[in-house]
């Protein structure tokens, strides 16, 4: 089972928190990240993660390709609804390609517990 997880600079400090609590469930798992969010991740707390490319240098394709190949299983993607964003595109694509997939896929933190709850379970 392999799950991605990313956010915008406003919500890193979201994510780094809920992989603090989630830390079991996720270090069962194979994590990749965009290149920034992974960076954080592995500096502030013990998840063993796979950082690709910034998101605004093609991260979120990289990421996307993962779901159309079958690799990735689940994105967590805490976005920030209130700040444009230059790779806004690409941003979409992966939201696309993850209902073209039917792969799991959560922008809030709300529906990112209900994943790590279905998909890995409580440990
Ligand atoms: P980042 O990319 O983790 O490199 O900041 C996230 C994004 O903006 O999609």
């Amino acid at each position: 089972m392999q799950i991605a997880l990313i956010a915008h600079d406003e919500k890193k400090p979201d994510l780094v928190e809920f992989v603090r609590n989630n830390i079991d469930q996720l270090s069962s798992v194979d994590c990749i990240s965009t290149g920034t969010t992974g960076k954080r991740i592995k500096e502030e707390t013990d998840l063993a993660v796979d950082p690709k490319e910034s998101g605004p240098l093609g991260g979120d394709m990289i990421i996307g390709a993962a779901v159309a190949t079958g690799d990735c299983h689940a994105v967590i993607f805490l976005r920030d609804p209130l700040t444009a964003q230059p790779h806004e595109p690409d941003i979409n694509a992966l939201l696309r390609v993850c209902d073209v997939h039917d792969v799991p896929l959560a922008t809030n933190l709300a529906s990112a517990n209900a994943i790590i709850d279905e998909l890995v379970g409580e440990t």
